[in-house]
């Protein structure tokens, strides 16, 4: 398997969820090795490498901050180049978050489609985890164990008539992560609105990029699946999961977790080199060859 990049460029513009600040955002190809590289474009170009060791405050979407310089609300852009397997890319925005644009990931996906895929000359490397790691808060938990691809197990339970109990379980692929996953928008509850604005959060919420439920039912349905609240619950997970800054071997359970669990998961696992190694080869069985592969340019971050 080989590293990939971008065929040509694409862009969007739109409101950020939280901050209500508008934005536009390129994505550009990038050479090998690069990884998935935030660029802020309204401040030099500085860069934030999509990566745990940058993860900055987590409550309600994921934000990055390298040297004063954040970036919120990473997770549906990042869970699509994820999943469709973009190794290196260039993310040019002129703001301080990311447009929410429908509260999905499908907006992202048509971008993608938009860009193609190019195969570069470089092999593939892949984080592959060797011993499972866990974290648990009270009734939540998160957990990455050994496989050989890349697996999500997620379970949210909210007290409504709509939501209860899901769970989504899937390999994640382009294909899978398209029909199950991409289209499933964020969400919220009418009673925490007041409190979230009161935070400074959801500025740029409206009922045309987030589901909001009442105490009965949804204020602007219809719904685009029964058990979308899950399904987008799984494509924070992924989205958050990016942050691992190489493809993932292994498997990940997440139960009634949120953005906070899933980054933690993330920083934990790559401040613990024992926990994973990192290989040119998906499958196990041609492994012999790549025991000298070694961490070549990839420095595990330093706890936290
Ligand atoms: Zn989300």
């Amino acid at each position: 398997m080989f590293q990939t990049t971008i065929v040509r460029e694409a862009a969007t513009q739109g409101i950020g969820l939280h901050t209500g600040v508008y934005g536009h955002v390129r994505l550009v190809p990038a050479p090998a090795d690069t990884g998935v590289v935030f660029r802020r474009v309204d401040l030099d170009h500085f860069a934030i490498e999509a990566h745990g060791q940058n993860v900055a405050h987590v409550s309600y979407a994921t934000s990055l901050m390298k040297q004063g310089v954040l970036l919120s609300t990473t997770e549906h852009l990042l869970a699509a180049t994820y999943s469709c397997g973009i190794d290196n890319l260039y993310i040019d925005i002129d703001s301080i978050e990311i447009p929410i644009l429908d509260g999905s990931a499908e907006p992202f996906m048509q971008m993608l489609e938009r860009c193609g895929i190019r195969r570069l000359r470089r092999k593939r490397r892949y984080l592959k985890v060797l011993k499972p790691l866990e974290i648990t808060e009270g009734d939540r938990r998160v957990g990455i164990y050994p496989a050989d691809e890349f697996r999500v197990r997620c379970y949210v339970d909210f007290p409504h008539p709509l939501v209860g109990q899901q769970e989504i379980e899937m390999v994640v692929s382009p294909e899978t992560f398209r029909h199950l996953l991409s289209r499933a928008r964020t969400f919220c509850f009418e009673r925490d609105i007041a409190p979230l604005r009161a935070m400074g959060l959801i500025r740029g919420g409206s009922l045309e990029n987030a589901i909001v439920l009442t105490n009965e039912g949804v204020m602007n349905g219809p719904l685009r699946f029964p058990d979308e609240f899950g399904r987008h619950k799984a494509l924070d997970l992924i989205g958050d999961l990016a942050l691992a800054g190489l493809p993932l071997l292994a498997r990940v359970e997440a139960h009634k977790a949120g953005h906070s669990l899933h980054t933690q998961l993330v920083s934990r696992l790559l401040a613990d080199p024992t926990l994973w190694t990192i290989t040119t080869q998906a499958h196990e069985e041609a492994e012999v060859d790549t025991a000298s592969v070694g961490l070549p340019s990839y420095a595990a971050p330093a706890a936290d």
